[in-house]
């Protein structure tokens, strides 16, 4: 067989195309499932590095701008100690103290509170205006404690101003240490506010700042009613706490709405910076494309499998056809019996099995006697249906699974009786006989024991006979069968292989016919 033919030839077969139909759907499938997995990644790649990116832009602004804050009241600390201040004017003694305050941006108040909590300078106004800040957080935790540094307080708002602010504050201490004051340097939280609305996260996702105590100080996108809240006792938060900076994703407290978390502590304070973008933001086009592959795939597969279902269902049905082609071509339209060409298969297989297990193998030739004279008195038709019922009768003869009963010819049957010998053979004879004898045609008046059959029978075990060939032994059965026309018909006879008197008895009969 050509290779291309060897290769076609699996595709031939119904099997191969319902195989081919399951197969390259799970093939597409998979296909595409690693793809869009691949394409998730790549979003949530894309994703983590863009917030990672922002909140480090954010962090050094803000780290930067309350570092200038801190600078501002340091510079305002130690210029108190400046020698001579107390003597100066109010004027001379605000521009000394706030030298370089005017350089910070989003100033909100910055005042220098004696010991009592009074106001004693002011950035914005000589006189100062007046105040007490007495009750404040961060004026109580100074006086409390020396050596904090900078103190960054909760969001607070401003007693002179009504604005929200970021209270920064370091204490000031007298001469002998003890506790002189504090300067307080506000930062407003517009500041944040306007920092943070410059990006465009997308739907739910948001910027905190937070105070490493839980107080959120900022959230874009902004609502009053966040600001000032602590969430310290929530996982999220729980969250931001285990590293310097990191990222995870989950399930907001706040709106239950789940984000990835990108989050750094601020500088060296105590703030905490945190990007949190929408899980379902992050993964919206992405789902957009993977509907579209999806449906693009599903289809593919279903076609896949319609077109491979259909093509394997006519593959079925051509092989059904060519299967029912053989059996009708190994099938007498008149009798349903096997015909010749069947007989044939039949018969070389059976020798051949007989030889290989040493069994004898039978062959009967019937023939009905003198038939023409059924066609000639009953017509063509009537004939026929003495043939059929003839098959009928002849089929009834054998029960063994084995045994093979064909139309060889017009009127002509043989039986192919493997595992049977000669006895056994002249048995089933008798059987046909008695079989035939009961045949009638009713329609016809055709009456039991009109219709006989001459029979000639070869027995034969292949392993262990000079027949070499099946044909050799219907030879025989054909000789015989003339032995029983000659006989008077209505009758078997038995070949004798090695009997000389049939051949030139068989060889006259030929001759008078
Ligand atoms: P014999 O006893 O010597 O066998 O006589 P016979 O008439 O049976 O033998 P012969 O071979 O002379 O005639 C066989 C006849 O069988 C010839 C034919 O009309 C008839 N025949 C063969 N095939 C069919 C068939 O399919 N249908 C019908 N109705 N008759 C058939
Ligand atoms: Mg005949
Ligand atoms: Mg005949």
């Amino acid at each position: 067989m050509p290779p291309l033919q060897r290769l076609a030839r699996p595709f031939r077969s119904a099997r191969t195309w319902i195989a081919l139909g399951v197969l390259a759907p799970i093939g597409m499938l998979a296909a595409s499932g690693l793809m869009l997995a691949d394409l998730r990644k790549d979003a949530w790649d894309k994703a983590e590095q863009t917030s990672k990116n922002l909140v480090q832009v954010l962090e050094r602004d803000i780290a930067r701008n309350v570092e200038m804050y801190d600078l501002s009241i340091q510079a305002a600390v130690d210029n108190l100690r400046a020698p001579g201040l107390p003597g100066l004017t109010p004027e001379l003694r605000q521009l000394i103290l706030f030298d370089r305050a005017a350089t910070a941006r989003d100033m909100g108040v910055m005042i220098v509170i004696d010991e009592r909590g009074d106001i004693v300078a002011d950035i914005a106004a000589v006189p100062p205006r007046k105040g007490n800040y007495l009750d404040r957080e961060y004026f109580q935790v100074h006086r409390a404690r020396a050596g904090l540094g900078l103190y960054v307080g909760r969001p607070i708002v401003s007693r002179l101003t009504g604005e929200r602010m970021l209270p920064f504050s370091r204490r000031i201490n007298k001469p002998d240490g003890t506790f002189g004051g504090v300067v307080l340097g506000s930062m407003k939280l517009s500041y944040f506010a306007h920092l943070f609305s410059q990006i465009d996260l997308g739907r739910d996702s948001a910027i905190n700042l937070y105070l490493s105590d839980g107080t959120r100080i900022m959230r874009h996108p902004y609502d009053d009613a966040d600001i000032g809240v602590n969430i310290a006792g929530t996982q999220t938060f729980q969250g931001f706490m285990r590293d310097a900076s990191g990222s995870f994703v989950h399930v907001s407290a706040r709106d239950g709405i789940e984000r990835h978390y990108t989050y750094t502590r601020v500088g060296g304070l105590p703030l905490i910076l945190n990007v949190a973008l929408s899980t379902r933001t992050i993964e919206a086009e992405w789902r957009a494309k993977a509907i579209v592959i999806g449906d693009i795939v599903l289809v593919l597969c279903g076609l896949t499998i319609a077109l491979s279902l259909l093509f394997g269902r006519e593959l079925r049905r051509r092989e059904a056809m060519q299967a029912e082609l053989e059996r009708l071509s190994l099938t007498d339209a008149l009798t349903g019996l096997p015909n010749r060409r069947a007989f044939e298969n039949a018969g070389a297989q059976a020798w051949d099995a007989a030889r290989r297990s040493d069994k004898p193998l039978s062959l009967l030739i019937v023939d009905a006697d003198h038939f023409k004279r059924f066609n000639d008195r009953y017509g063509h038709q009537t004939g026929d249906d003495v043939l059929r019922g003839l098959a009928r009768r002849l089929s009834a003869s054998v029960h063994r699974p084995q045994d093979l009963v064909c139309r060889v010819g017009g009127e002509e049957f043989a039986f192919l009786l493997p595992d049977t010998d000669e006895a056994g053979a002249c048995r089933i004879a008798e059987k046909v006989h008695a079989e035939v004898s009961a045949l009638a045609v009713g329609s016809a008046g055709i009456g039991a024991g009109a219709v006989t059959v001459s029979i000639g029978l070869a027995a034969a075990v292949p392993a262990s006979t000079e027949i070499t060939a099946l044909n050799d032994l219907y030879r025989l059965a054909d000789e015989a069968l003339y032995e029983a026309k000659a006989g008077g018909r209505n009758q078997t006879h038995c070949a004798k292989p090695h009997d000389p008197a049939v051949a030139p008895l068989k060889h006259a009969l030929r001759l008078m016919r």
